[in-house]
């Protein structure tokens, strides 16, 4: 018997839209997508993939719990916003989802908002937790605090925190493929897109791995951030590098490892924050990994409030002493 509370939760909207994000080089899926069908199938059981990059038109035949996925054709660049919203407003025509939704990424922060201004529906962004078809949960203030919002709107557009979704395990069936002719979109765009530079690693996607190493300013040199955070990430098995802003503003690493509100949003199962001193913005990035491990030279630094495990001395005597005995 299916209870009317099952039948509430799982059918609030007729079909969501969910924009399927690809990694850097744009040949396969990044993992926060399937986090992003888990909270899109709470919505709806009719969830349909979009892929902006014909070359993302592989998740045919895999298991993703979507009903089907539309490759977009378009003769326009497709990496700009612009082009692509364009593009997706046609899309929108043509399938009519209730719901538009993608990670609360890069990706997904740079077109939804513009596509909700676009088809003059609301955006609500960074959702934690859905309630019903109407109410939704967001963190606040650098999520110090948690809203609760309600939006009576029919059709919206949703960002979601994929950290806070488990991702799909297994689809019920194969996906079917098809593609969206695209192709009367203008490129109205005053930009050009350039080029990616983004930090190709060996290592594993930063929003889901299991391990996240994160370094501060007090790593001083690329070369010392390299060599210390690098060489512990690559001692623990499943480990990614995160860095601070502060660490990324003095060109420590790349902008794409930034970790914290205005960076990527992490939730390890462990996460060693080394040199860096727990300022609010780098904690809303970090503060939900399981167990938290600080070193630091200051032992009343704020990230000694949150982490489980501290270690305060210098860093630059702790790393190589503690990678060592990992590699063992
Ligand atoms: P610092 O605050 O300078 O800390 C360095 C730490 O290293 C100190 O605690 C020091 O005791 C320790 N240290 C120094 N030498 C050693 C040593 N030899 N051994 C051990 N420890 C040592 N920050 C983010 O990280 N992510 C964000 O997304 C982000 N978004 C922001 C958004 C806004 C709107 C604003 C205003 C700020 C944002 N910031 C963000 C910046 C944030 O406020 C901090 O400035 C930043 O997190 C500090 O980085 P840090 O901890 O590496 O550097």
């Amino acid at each position: 018997m299916i209870c009317r509370q099952q039948i509430q939760k799982r059918f609030l909207a007729n079909s969501v839209a969910v924009l399927l994000e690809g990694n850097g080089s744009g040949d396969a899926l990044t993992g926060n997508n399937k986090n992003v069908i888990t909270a899109a199938r709470k919505m709806s059981d009719n969830v349909i993939g979009i892929v902006l990059n014909k070359r993302l038109s592989k998740p045919a035949g895999e298991q993703l719990g979507l009903s089907k996925v539309f490759a977009i054709n378009g003769k326009a660049d497709l990496r700009l916003s612009e082009n692509a919203c364009e593009a997706l407003k046609h899309v929108d025509g043509k399938i009519k989802p209730d719901v538009w939704m993608a990670a609360h990424s890069a990706f997904g922060k740079n077109i939804m908002p513009r596509l909700s201004v676009m088809l003059g529906i609301p955006c609500l962004s960074d959702v934690i937790e859905i309630e019903s078809d109407n109410q939704f949960k967001r963190p606040i203030y650098a999520g110090n605090a948690i809203a609760s919002v309600q939006c009576d709107a029919p059709k919206k557009a949703i960002t979601i925190r994929s950290t806070a979704f488990e991702p799909l395990t297994s689809g019920d069936k194969p996906t079917e493929s098809e593609e969206i002719e695209a192709a009367d979109v203008n490129s109205t765009s005053q930009s050009e897109y350039l080029k990616l530079e983004s930090a190709e690693q060996a290592r594993p996607e930063l929003g889901s791995a299991r391990v996240v190493i994160s370094g501060g300013r007090a790593l001083k040199t690329k070369e010392d951030f390299d060599r210390l955070i690098g060489g512990l990430a690559d001692s623990i098995p499943g480990a990614a590098v995160g860095a601070s802003r502060a660490a990324v503003d003095a060109g420590l690493a790349p902008n794409d490892l930034q970790v914290g509100q205005t960076g990527k949003v992490v939730a390890p199962a462990l996460y060693i924050a080394v040199g860096i001193s727990g300022a609010i913005q780098h904690v809303a990035g970090m503060k939900d990994a399981k167990v938290i491990v600080a070193i630091n030279k200051d032992a009343d630094c704020p990230i000694f409030q949150i982490a489980d495990y501290g270690l305060v001395g210098d860093l630059f005597k702790i790393l190589p002493e503690l990678t060592d005995k990992l590699r063992v």
